[in-house]
Formats: C-alpha cells, structure tokens, sequence
C-alpha cells in the first residue's frame, strides 16, 4: 500500500464571478479521514466540485495535488483516472446506462493483486464485484441493472456512490454529505464500508457532514470547520462532538 496525500493549498474559486472558496489549505494522507463540516452555504460541496473539476466553477488560485500530479490541470475524467472520487450530494441520474457498464467505462483495468485483478476484465468481472459490495451494505442487487440512479431514493443513491466507490477504489474519496438520506442501519453500514477501505487499499476520506451519527462510524482523524470558503477550526474528534453539541456559532 503506498502512501501518498491529497493536497489542497491556497485554494480560492468561486461562480458566477462570486468568490466561494477563499483560501483552503488541506492535506489528507492515505488512509486517513479528513472531516469537513460547517453551516450551510459555507462552500463545502463548492470544494467538492472544485476538487474533480465539474465545469462553471472558476479557480482564482491555488493548487491540487495528488500524488504530485496535477489536478487542476486535467480535465474530470483524468482526475479520476489519477485516483479521485467524488460521492455527489445529489447523484445524478444516467438514463439508458446500467452502472456496470458505468465502471467498466471509468476503469479499464484492475491491478494485478486486487480481487478480480489479473484476469481478463470486463463486465462480468466487474458486475460481481458489484453484487460483493452491495451485499456488503444491504443494497438490493435489482438496482443493479437499472439504469444509474434512476427511480432510486436518495438513500439508495448514496448507497449506489457507496458501491461503485467500493469496485473503483480509489486513491482518495471526496464524500459530500454522503449520510444525507440514508436510514440509521444504512448510514452505519455506508461508514463502516468507507472505514474499512481505509484499511483495505489506503483509501484517504474527505468526508462532508453535518452529522456526528457517521463520524461515530468512520472515526475522522482530523475534523475541519469550514465557514464562509475558509477553514476556521481543525481538532479531532472532539471537534465534531463540539459542533454537535453547540452548533457552529463558536467558529463562525
Ligand atoms: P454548502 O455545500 O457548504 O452548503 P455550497 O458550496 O453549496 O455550500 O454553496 C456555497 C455558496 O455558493 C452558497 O452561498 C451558494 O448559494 C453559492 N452557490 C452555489 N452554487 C452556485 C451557483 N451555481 N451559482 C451561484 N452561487 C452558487
Ligand atoms: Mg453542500
């Protein structure tokens, strides 16, 4: 398992010609988990975006990298292929496409040494690795050969993220509010499968949340408050039991 880091410094983007991000500075080492929280608005899932590239965002300065690549300057399906995931806030709906063929487009080849690894790789591959993961986490393998996220709840989108992240396995996971919507069973079972890939391949998390309930699970080793685009308060656990107790008012 090699090491290596996510590294985010002086960050500044924005919209619309409204500056969001107002210098962020971050670095999360593999199999590490970094928490962000904050109130609404405070530019979390603007980060989010920033981070894999989605378009109509603008970056006004500072740098990304990972693993010493450059992230800022490849277009999204590259950032990826350099070992980022993004689980949106709101997954997308992609009618006409199962989310097999989904992975099997994102990634060409599995490593030698990985489960299914080696071997020649294609769907069937990948679609048992698929129905692996989604008994891990109670996700119905039905869903599987729907068309990706299409007439699935919100819970069961997160859970779709959850899966796909699981056969992907990235090098580092951006997770924005990946508990929102998810059951109490559900949300245990997503925190403790991201947990658990930190383990298994070195998975380094930036996991977006406002709730403690994940953090429990997940077991964050740096929690970070972001307000208006800037980091305002970094602790460990006793952070986000802080911000769960008191609210955010504190760091604001
Ligand atoms: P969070 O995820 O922390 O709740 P966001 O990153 O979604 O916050 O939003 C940060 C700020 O950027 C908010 O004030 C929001 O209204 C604004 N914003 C987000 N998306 C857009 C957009 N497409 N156009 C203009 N402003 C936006
Ligand atoms: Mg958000």
């Amino acid at each position: 398992m090699s090491t290596g880091e996510l590294r985010i410094e002086g960050l500044r983007a924005g919209i619309d010609g409204k500056e969001i991000l107002r210098g962020v500075d971050l670095v999360v080492e593999t199999g590490r988990v970094h928490a962000v929280m904050g109130p609404n608005g405070s530019g979390k899932s603007t980060l989010a975006h920033v981070l894999m590239g989605r378009p109509g965002y603008q970056v006004l300065d500072g740098s990304v990298t990972l693993d010493g690549v450059d992230l800022l300057a490849l277009p999204t399906w590259q950032r990826a292929r350099a070992g980022l995931f993004l689980g949106m806030q709101n997954p997308l709906e992609v009618p006409g496409v199962d989310v097999c063929s989904a992975l099997v487009a994102a990634r060409p080849g599995i490593p030698a040494g990985e489960p299914g690894g080696g071997t020649a790789h294609g769907f069937e591959v990948t679609r048992q690795r698929l129905a692996e993961e989604a008994d891990r986490i109670g996700f119905d393998r039905r869903f599987l050969d729907r068309p990706l996220n299409v007439d699935l709840s919100g819970g069961e989108r997160k859970r779709n993220e959850t899966i796909q992240l699981g056969v992907l396995r990235p090098r580092f996971a951006v997770l924005d509010e990946i508990d929102s919507g998810l059951d109490v069973d559900a949300l245990a079972a997503v925190a403790h499968r991201v947990f658990e890939a930190t383990s298994e391949w070195g998975l380094g998390v930036l996991a977006i949340t406002h709730f403690r309930r994940l953090l429990d699970v997940l077991q964050p080793d740096v929690v970070h408050v972001l307000s208006k685009g800037r980091v305002v308060a970094t602790g460990g656990a006793e952070l986000a039991a802080a911000v769960d107790q008191t609210g955010y008012a504190a760091y604001l």
